[in-house]
C-alpha cells in the first residue's frame, strides 16, 4: 500500500516486533488520518506480542505501564510516545462502560472487530499492508460513519461510543450510516452510565469541531440527553421580528459563527437557555425575553457543574453568558468605560459573542456594522492605552505626595487621573490635573455594605465591575466570603447601587 508513512523510529519498532516473530501494525487514528490525506497527531501500534514481550523488545527505551491488564504499554520514542496494545478481544460489558475481561489473541482481525467504527478498525504495516476487514476505507471515501458489527450491541456495550460517533461526524463531516444513526438515537439513555469527565471531553470536541452545527441540529436529542437544560429550546418559536430561527437553531447557528474555542462555543450553546423561562408575548403577539441573560446563568451553572467542567472555563462561560447582550458602546468614551468594566480579555470575547449572536439571528445585519464600529474603537483605545501609561501623566507620585496624598490612595488617584486623561488627552497638563485632583478629593465618599448572592470568585469580580461601572464609584473592594463591600467615589447613592446590583440578581444590606 502506498501513501502511508510513520516516523522512522515507529517503523523501526514495528520491524523489531516482526523480527521477534510478532505481527505489528499501526492502527486506528493514524491509519484513518493518512487515508484522509491528513497528518496523524499520534501513532498507536497493535501487536501479537504480550506486554512483557514488548517490554523486552523495547528494552532500550523508557516504557510506561499505561494499562497493563488491558495489554497497553507506552514506549517513549524520540518522535513521541507510542501506545502499544496487544491484540485482544473483550468479554461482556456488564456496566455499559468497560469490558469485564479481556483476552489476548494472536490475530489482528479479532482485535479490529472490538473497535468502535469501521474507519477506526483499520491497521497498516510495511510488511502486511492495509488490513481493513470491515470496509473502513470504502466508508471513509463515501463519508460514512458505521459501527463495526451490530450498532445497538456496540453502543450499549460502551455508551461513550454514542458521543464518539457524534464527535467523528462533527470533526470530519461524516454522515452516520442509517442503522448506526438509529442506534445512536435509540441508545442515548445509556449515556447516564458514563462519567461526567468522559462526557465533557467528548462534548468539548463536538462543539469545537468544524461540522458541529450539522451534528447539533441532527442529534439534538442526544445532546439534550446529557444537557437536559437545553431541551426546551428545541423547536421553540421566538415570534420576534429580530429572529428568523427557533431558539435551538439560532443558538447552533451562533455557535457555528464563533471561533472554535471551548469557552466561546459553550457560551453560544448556553447563552439563550434562559429564554424559555422568561418568554412573554405582547398584545401584538410579539415574543419578548426580558432579563433572559440573567435567567441563563443559573441554568448554565447547574449544567456545567454537573459536567465537572474545569473551574476557570466555567467562570469564563458564566461571565460571558451573563453579559452576552449588554451593549459594548458606540462612542470612544462608552467603549472605554465598558472596557474598564469587562477588561480586555472579556471585552474581546464579548465582541465575538455579539457578532455571532447577530449572525445567528439571521435577520438584520446592520447591527453587525455597529459591532464592527465598537471593535474599531476598542482596538484604537487599546493602541492608545498601550502608548499612554501612568508614567506619561503630567503629574507623578511625588507631586501627589506634595499635595498631601498618602499610601494606597496614591495609586488610586493616579488611576483616576489616567482615566480622566484617556477620555480626553488634551487634559494632560499639571494645572488641569490639579483641578481634577481637588474635585476628586472634595467629592470623595466612603460607603460600606454587605452583598448577598455571591458564591463564586467571578461573582465578586462581577459585583466589583458593576459598581465601578457606576459613574459615582471610583473603586470598590469586595471581600468573599463575608460579602463585605467598600466603595470609594463621589456622591455615591446607595439607591443607585441597590438598583444596579438587584438588576444582576444580588441583594444589598447595610
Ligand atoms: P484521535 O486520537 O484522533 O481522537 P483515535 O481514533 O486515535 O482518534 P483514540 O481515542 O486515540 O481515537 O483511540 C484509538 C483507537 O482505539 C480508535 O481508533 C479505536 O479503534 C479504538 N477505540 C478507542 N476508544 C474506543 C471505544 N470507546 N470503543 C471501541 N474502540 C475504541
Ligand atoms: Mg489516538
Amino acid at each position: 500500500m502506498t501513501g502511508f508513512s510513520a516516523p522512522s523510529d515507529v517503523l523501526d519498532l514495528l520491524e523489531q516486533l516482526e523480527q521477534a516473530g510478532y505481527p505489528a501494525y499501526m492502527v486506528g487514528g493514524a491509519v484513518r488520518s493518512q487515508l484522509m490525506g491528513q497528518q496523524p497527531h499520534d501513532f498507536d501500534v497493535c501487536t501479537a506480542a504480550r506486554p512483557e514481550e514488548v517490554r523486552k523488545i523495547c528494552a532500550g527505551f523508557r516504557v510506561l505501564d499505561t494499562g497493563l491488564q488491558h495489554g497497553t504499554v507506552t514506549v517513549l520514542l524520540e518522535s513521541g510516545p507510542v501506545e502499544i496494545t496487544t491484540f485482544r478481544t473483550e468479554g461482556v460489558y456488564s456496566d455499559g462502560r468497560r469490558p469485564d475481561s479481556v483476552s489476548f489473541v494472536s490475530d489482528i482481525r479479532s482485535d479490529l472487530a472490538r473497535r468502535d467504527f469501521t474507519i477506526n478498525a483499520m491497521a497498516w504495516s510495511p510488511r502486511h499492508g492495509l488490513c481493513d476487514p470491515f470496509g473502513g476505507q470504502a466508508d471513509l471515501s463515501c463519508g460514512m460513519l458505521r459501527c463495526v458489527g451490530d450498532p445497538t450491541e456496540r453502543l450499549t456495550e460502551d455508551a461513550l461510543r454514542i458521543l464518539r460517533a457524534l464527535r467523528f461526524a462533527a470533526t470530519y463531516g461524516l454522515q452516520i450510516e442509517p442503522q448506526t444513526r438509529a442506534a445512536v438515537l435509540h441508545c442515548r439513555g445509556f449515556l447516564h452510565k458514563i462519567s461526567a469527565e468522559r462526557i465533557t471531553a467528548e462534548l468539548i470536541q463536538i462543539v469545537c469541531a468544524p461540522y458541529a452545527g450539522r451534528v447539533l441540529m441532527e442529534y439534538a436529542a442526544v445532546i439534550t440527553e446529557i444537557l437536559p437544560e437545553l431541551r426546551p429550546m428545541i423547536g421553540f418559536e421566538q415570534n420576534n421580528p429580530h429572529h428568523r430561527y427557533t431558539l435551538w437553531e439560532h443558538s447552533v447557528r451562533a455557535l457555528e459563527a464563533i471561533p472554535s474555542r471551548p469557552e466561546l462555543r459553550l457560551s453560544m450553546l448556553f447563552h439563550d437557555v434562559g429564554k424559555s423561562v422568561c418568554y412573554t408575548e405582547d398584545a401584538a403577539g410579539v415574543g419578548h425575553f426580558y432579563g433572559h441573560a440573567t435567567h441563563s446563568v443559573p441554568l448554565t451553572e447547574s449544567a456545567l457543574r454537573r459536567l465537572r467542567l474545569d473551574h476557570a472555563l466555567t467562570e469564563d462561560i458564566l461571565y460571558l453568558v451573563r453579559h452576552h447582550d449588554t451593549p459594548l458602546g458606540q462612542t470612544h468614551s462608552t467603549v472605554r468605560r465598558k472596557l474598564a468594566v469587562h477588561g480586555e480579555r472579556y471585552f474581546r470575547a464579548l465582541l465575538a459573542i455579539h457578532k455571532a449572536d447577530c449572525i445567528g439571528q439571521g435577520t438584520n445585519l446592520s447591527n453587525l456594522t455597529l459591532l464592527l464600529q465598537s471593535e474599531a474603537l476598542f482596538e484604537e483605545i487599546l493602541a492608545d492605552e498601550g502608548r499612554f501609561k501612568r508614567r506619561d501623566l503630567a503629574v507623578n507620585g511625588k507631586d501627589l505626595i506634595s499635595w498631601g496624598v498618602h499610601g494606597r490612595e496614591i495609586g488610586d488617584m493616579l488611576a483616576a487621573l489616567l482615566n480622566y486623561v484617556l477620555d480626553d488627552p488634551s487634559r494632560n497638563t499639571p494645572e488641569q490635573l490639579y483641578q481634577k485632583f481637588l474635585l476628586l478629593r472634595r467629592e470623595h465618599d466612603h460607603l460600606a455594605f454587605t452583598v448577598s448572592g455571591m458564591s463564586w470568585k467571578h461573582c465578586a469580580q462581577d459585583v466589583r465591575r458593576i459598581l465601578e461601572h457606576l459613574s459615582s464609584v471610583q473603586y470598590a473592594d469586595v471581600d468573599l466570603p463575608s460579602g463585605r463591600v467598600e466603595v470609594v467615589g463621589t456622591q455615591i447613592s446607595l439607591d443607585e447601587i441597590r438598583h444596579a446590583l438587584a438588576d444582576a440578581g444580588y441583594k444589598v444590606a447595610i
